[in-house]
């Protein structure tokens, strides 16, 4: 067993040879997320404990057992378990809900929850969210949930489900709360001690158990869209005549509450059967409440979360297709100690005009250079040798097709002006590639 200290459990080192799936990621929900009009929002990793506590919930999973919190002189912080609390909290204090409304933001950034880790579930994850302030509309409900399904469809997946829900609004929760009391009531005992507490003070927190248990016992639970106020259902009727006129399928899941407590009206859950048990990709909902609640006006709102570790692991199972990753594009290589020089000064030229070049650092023969140029997936060698750097000539070798040519090495500085997309072959002087 090597002796160096290991990472947490629970977290990931994204190394080279995967980064390039995450850039492609990145860049889908960047461009999708832009495309709507959303604009990126950064704010601190760590907030105030309170936040999350007065947001997300005091009954929820994440308040109750996931959060990592630190007191650091007599202050409470606690590590940004998602991303909707401190993006309101941003807004408001940035004064953004004082400006035009809709206000529409979105980020990628790491959440930390102290959780069982396997696949799928980390202690700390990747969220790409977005966030919309202002819009009570359901055209709104629509066009998040838009957003979302197209991400999903521009990175390539499939078999991916829209499960939609009502949760109403806190009018037609307090009846349904004392539906769904009077339905546990009789099994209390079998419930898991956090389900008996829930119970108590928050009996729709039973719905999102993970228990097997706890699951069965609700199977035949009240449904929450039968107790649904006139306005509540009106929204939910024109939030799907929306998505159908769009062409976005959807299947109506009663069960979905969503595990935070600031969720009112639409909630809804993109799922993949391709991962096992973690398939929610995408989750959201509106969260009409959440801005009052946190010292603001009365202000509408409505987003999502997607977790990135599971999109990739997904896209990784459907076999979707990533960005290539980056290579080395031109190497170049001295055949003897005289010529190394050229390769520093010519390798810098290149990176002027936008090439990947890299020249060999550890002072190696050429054959060991080749070796290393080839493991680069090295596109270009530029073969460099003392006799041809006389009249400034050199060997360019196509790493592919294996031809070699002989070029003028100052050739390509003439291209350093307008680069744009000129080949390397071209760049050179050369007919043939
Ligand atoms: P779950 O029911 O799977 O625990 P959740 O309801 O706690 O999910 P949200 O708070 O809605 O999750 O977070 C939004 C999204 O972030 C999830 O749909 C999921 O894709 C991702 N996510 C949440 N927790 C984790 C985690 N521990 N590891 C990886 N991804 C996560
Ligand atoms: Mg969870």
């Amino acid at each position: 067993m090597a002796n160096y200290l290991k990472r947490p459990q629970g977290t990931e080192d994204i190394t080279p040879d995967r980064i390039s799936k995450w850039y492609t990621v990145e860049k889908v929900t960047r461009e999708v997320a832009e495309s709507f009009g959303f604009s990126e929002i950064r704010i601190p990793t760590f907030e105030q404990t309170e936040l999350f506590q007065r947001s997300v919930g005091e009954t929820t999973d994440v308040v109750q057992k996931e959060m990592y919190s630190v007191i650091a002189r007599e202050t409470k912080f606690t590590l940004r378990p998602e991303g909707t609390a401190g993006t309101i909290r941003a807004m408001l204090q940035n004064g953004m809900l004082a400006e035009a409304l809709p206000q529409k933001v979105f980020y990628q950034f790491s959440c930390f929850r102290h959780e069982r880790p396997q696949a799928g579930r980390l202690r700390e994850f990747h969220q790409f969210g977005v966030e919309m302030a202002g819009a009570a509309s359901p055209y709104a409900d629509a066009e998040v949930i838009l957003l979302g399904r197209t991400v999903l469809e521009r990175v390539g997946l499939k078999d991916i489900v829209l499960n939609l829900n009502s949760i109403g609004c806190p009018k037609c929760r307090a009846k349904y709360q004392e539906a769904l009391r009077a339905y546990f009531e009789p099994h209390k005992e079998q419930l898991c001690e956090t389900c008996q507490e829930r119970l108590v003070r928050n009996p729709m927190r039973l719905l999102d158990c993970k228990s097997p248990e706890d699951q069965e016992i609700a199977k035949d639970a009240p449904v929450i869209l039968d107790y649904l106020c006139e306005e509540c259902s009106a929204h939910f009727e024109a939030v799907k005549q929306h998505l159908t006129a769009m062409g976005v399928e959807f299947v109506i899941n009663p069960k979905i509450v969503r595990g935070l407590d600031y969720y009112t009206k639409t909630v809804f859950e993109f799922i993949t059967t391709s991962i096992g048990a973690q398939g929610t990709v995408c989750a959201g909902g509106r969260y009409d409440g959440l801005i009052e609640q946190l010292g603001g006006q009365s202000i509408p709102a409505l987003g999502f979360g997607m977790g990135l570790e599971r999109l990739i692991l997904t896209m990784e199972q459907q076999e979707c297709g990533f960005l290539d990753a980056k290579s080395c594009d031109v190497y170049f290589a001295p055949m003897d100690d005289a010529a190394r020089p050229t390769a520093l000064q010519y390798a810098n030229v290149l990176r002027d005009m936008g090439v990947r070049a890299e020249f060999d650092l550890m002072e190696r023969s050429f054959k060991a250079q080749m070796k290393y140029a080839n493991k680069l997936g090295t596109k270009y060698l530029v073969v460099l040798g003392s006799n041809e750097l006389e009249q400034g000539a050199g060997q360019l070798k196509n790493m592919i097709t294996g031809k070699q040519h002989p070029i003028r090495l100052d050739s390509a500085a003439h291209f350093a002006e307008d680069y744009s997309g000129i080949s390397i072959a071209e760049m050179f002087d050369t007919e043939t590639n």
